[in-house]
């Protein structure tokens, strides 16, 4: 939508553009509560509508009637690769290289671990300050355990420069998840190719939210979250994508029985599976796979360039409107206005951060808190609509204009913000 029109844009014309949206009926598809305007399906992604009969059949048939016969029977066992696969349409990567399994925490170790392995005498695991804490908090933990290993980071801006021959692996988070700035996947790839390195990409905010083409870029090795634009559920496993290529040199650090090449011959020793199989650790969460299997099949009936349009169409009528209604507030956009170089959340600083997040929770805008100052919006086009950009606004107007955002209740710390 040209910059001018969406300046002007009334309730009306929002109302208008999602009467025109393809994708209006999925909003249908989840729960949403009545009042409520949710702007975080980026960090936990809004509950199906069908989700709850598969659990259900997932508990009381597969479990309460099939008993141990559903790990055969309803293919539990096949949950990690067949869930992989349908998320592997979503990256651009082919089925046999992408399981689900673990958290992303978890699954950034194991390929940490591998990645560092693999390039003997390279002793840096190479970064960003700023990257998502995890991220970090693992690379610190992986170079603890390994002799030699250091974590390294370096401004974003700088990190292709400083990919030397002492670097094995470049971690990255594709799309920040406090500024939603997007890497060229694709150059930075080729950048730590180019120097021997491998390229880990955390997709957590990209998966579901932005284009995604892990082969197309010649990607490595990637993981994500289940849990935020796939609508997999709280705590919902995760992925990780080897490329093809490295599968049969990469090794996971946490051998369990899963990951072996027949873990029901039950032998002493281990030996890694085939393909990604090795990357499996543990007995799957099946309660957990199912929930992640229904927010991904709904995901896939959408129509994917469309959907991606619609992000896009969202966050810059957002970043528009805020800045016409919400102008002499304090806020400062936080977010790269190129619709290209961001994922599909949008951030604006502002000094009193926490209680103006309180204050719009409590008129029912759902958006979340980043510490120290950023307000965060996700605008998951399933599910969001451009009526729904403009009401947020109005209430952020509103609650900046009357300063009701400047009250002691708003001001108390919650554990999770
Ligand atoms: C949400 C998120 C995670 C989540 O990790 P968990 O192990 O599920 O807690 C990891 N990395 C990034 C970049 C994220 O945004």
């Amino acid at each position: 939508m040209p910059h001018s029109q969406s300046q002007a844009l009334t309730l009306a014309e929002a109302q208008r553009l999602d009467a025109a949206d393809p994708l209006r009926d999925f909003r249908d598809r989840f729960v949403l509560p009545d009042g409520t305007i949710y702007l975080d399906g980026n960090s936990l992604g809004a509950l199906p509508k069908a989700t709850a009969a598969r659990i259900a059949e997932t508990i009381t048939g597969e479990w309460g009637r099939g008993l141990i016969r559903s790990w055969n029977d309803a293919d539990w066992i096949g949950a990690p690769q067949r869930v992989g696969g349908k998320i592997a349409q979503i990256v651009g990567a082919a089925p046999h290289e992408v399981v689900v399994a673990d958290s992303t925490s978890v699954n950034l170790f194991k390929l940490l671990v591998a990645a560092c392995q693999a390039r003997p005498g390279r002793r840096v695991i190479l970064s960003e300050p700023g990257n998502f804490p995890t991220d970090l908090y693992v690379a610190q933990g992986v170079a603890a355990l390994l002799p030699d290993v250091e974590l390294r980071t370096v401004p974003r801006d700088d990190i292709a420069a400083a990919i030397d021959a002492d670097v094995a692996v470049v971690v990255l988070t594709h799309v920040h998840y406090k500024s939603g700035a997007r890497f060229d996947m694709a150059a930075m790839t080729a950048a730590a190719q180019a120097a021997g390195a491998l390229m880990l990409w955390d997709l957590s905010h990209s998966v579901g939210a932005v284009e995604l083409d892990l082969n197309g870029c010649g990607a490595d090795l990637a993981i994500g979250c289940g849990y935020k634009y796939l609508n997999g559920g709280p705590g919902a496993p995760a992925f990780l994508f080897v490329a093809d290529r490295h599968q049969a040199a990469l090794h996971s650090p946490l051998t369990g029985w899963m990951g072996h090449a027949a873990p029901f011959d039950f032998g002493d020793d281990y030996a890694a599976g085939q393909g990604m199989n090795r990357f499996l650790c543990g007995t799957p969460p099946v309660i957990g796979m199912a929930a992640l299997e229904t927010g991904i099949d709904l995901f896939l009936e959408a129509d994917r360039p469309a959907l991606f349009a619609k992000s896009r169409a969202l966050a810059t009528l957002f970043i528009d409107l805020v800045e016409t209604r919400c102008a002499g507030h304090g806020l400062t956009l936080a977010t790269p206005r190129d619709a290209e170089a961001r994922g599909s959340h949008v951030s604006f600083e502002h000094a009193d951060g926490y209680p103006v997040m309180q204050a719009l929770i409590a008129r029912g805008l759902i958006g979340d808190f980043r510490a120290p100052d950023i307000l965060r919006f996700g605008f998951t086009p399933l599910y969001v609509g451009y009526e729904d950009v403009w009401r947020a606004v109005d209430i952020l107007a509103d609650v900046l204009a009357s300063g009701a955002w400047d009250a002691p209740e708003f001001r108390k710390r919650a554990a999770v913000t």
